[in-house]
């Protein structure tokens, strides 16, 4: 018979590729019963069996099996040594912002996320930390914002929703070369398309409410560390702070989304691709922003550390009126915010992602009134078309 494993043993599945570990997570099995699908455990708290003698956990806050489940798979499928689950995308990075002290300089995306844009800007930089938003595509302008306090920089790659691409490696030496970590936002590609911690990055962060999930139906944040269990502790300080843990429940509804993520990523990924060939074509589309296209400015960058450009779209239409159109006449696509679900869903960043974005740094990024972005869900790809064609054209 096989022997299970107990739940300090894990990760006993390394021969194995990277699209079996999804399903197989880290225990996989419940260890006491052989449940197949980890089990919602659902405990607030933990009895002892006499003093100085623990199962391993104590309170949830601290540590909770279906969450200890998580993070492990997490930490597994990016890289790490250790994985944190968080109450939201945010909270994973409100705790990686936390590891600045005051008079520390971060280095940002200019286009970043607005919630990310909001953390730094209105509440970290209240606190005495310095920042600074910088185009990561273009290596020479993150060395000029270089600040002699600079001690971390903060990557989205592809960025959200220009689809600049940083070369992470790069990116991750000029850190390195100043004592700063790097820090790579990695919920448009996930683990699956782009390993930032095997291209030098020191943490991944994730909204784990987009692909990781993948269905729309929890909001919740990961963080990894790579090496450092300085960092790593840190972050366990944090979340035992602050409370910001992921729930068992939504634990459980991220591993369950996990264990389709290779086959929904091939999907968004084939799907984007040829809606991304349409609205090329379009005669009212003016621009289409799609890191698979050859002629993408970073596409040589893409090539060399995605295997993947996943479900990822923006397009800029000819009028404000042409964009009101197709927001307002889609049918089975939806007028939502978010991304990464099952879901083909088209968001208005002016108004919805990057409503806290400064407006004159939105003009000059061209996040503008006819600015749309797309994220391809994995319904049948004609259907997706035929909607925005109807929308659009109709
Ligand atoms: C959605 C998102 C976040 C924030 O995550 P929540 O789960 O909504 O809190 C952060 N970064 C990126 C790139 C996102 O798309």
């Amino acid at each position: 018979m096989k022997n299970f494993s107990n739940y300090t043993d894990y990760d006993t599945k390394e021969q194995l590729r990277f699209e079996s570990r999804t399903v197989h997570g880290a225990l996989g099995t419940e260890p006491l019963t052989g449940a197949v699908s980890m089990p919602i455990f659902q405990s607030a708290t933990f009895r002892h069996p006499e003093l100085g003698v623990t199962t391993g956990f104590a309170y949830s806050r601290l540590a909770n099996p279906t969450r200890q489940e998580l993070e492990r798979t997490m930490a597994i499928l990016e890289g790490g040594i250790q994985g944190f689950a968080f109450s939201s995308g945010q909270a994973a990075n409100m705790a990686v912002f936390s590891l600045l002290k005051p008079g520390e300089h971060v280095l940002l995306s200019d286009d970043i996320y607005g919630g990310t844009f909001r953390i730094i800007d209105e509440v970290y930089g209240t606190y005495g930390i310095e920042h600074t938003f910088v185009d990561m595509s273009d290596l020479d302008a993150v060395r000029a914002e270089i600040r002699p306090n600079t001690k971390m920089l903060f990557v989205e790659t592809p960025t959200n929703p220009l689809m600049k691409v940083a070369d992470i490696r790069a990116v991750a030496d000029i850190a390195k070369e100043i004592g700063a970590l790097t820090v790579v936002d990695n919920t448009f590609l996930t683990p699956y398309y782009q390993r930032p911690l095997e291209l030098g990055a020191d943490i991944v962060t994730h909204s784990s409410t987009k692909y990781l999930g993948g269905h729309n139906d929890t909001i919740s944040g990961i963080v990894v560390v790579k090496e450092d269990e300085e960092i790593a502790a840190a972050i366990l300080r944090h979340i035992k702070s602050h409370g910001s843990q992921l729930a068992p429940m939504d634990c459980w509804l991220v591993l369950r989304g996990l264990k389709t993520l290779a086959v929904r990523m091939d999907r968004h990924n084939e799907n984007a691709k040829k809606v991304a060939e349409w609205l090329r074509r379009q005669e009212k589309v003016e621009r289409v922003y799609y890191v698979g296209f050859p002629d993408h400015k970073d596409y040589e960058v893409t090539l060399r550390q995605t295997s993947g450009f996943g479900g990822m779209i923006s397009f800029a239409v000819d009028s404000v009126d042409t964009a009101k159109k197709i927001l307002r006449d889609v049918d089975m696509i939806m007028f939502a915010e978010s991304l990464g679900g099952t879901e083909t869903l088209i968001t208005y960043p002016t108004t919805q992602t990057h409503e806290d974005t400064p407006k004159d740094v939105k003009e000059k990024l061209g996040i503008t009134e006819s600015f749309l972005r797309m994220s391809v869900g994995i319904e049948h790809v004609e259907d997706i078309i035929a909607d925005l064609d109807r929308a659009m054209n109709g």
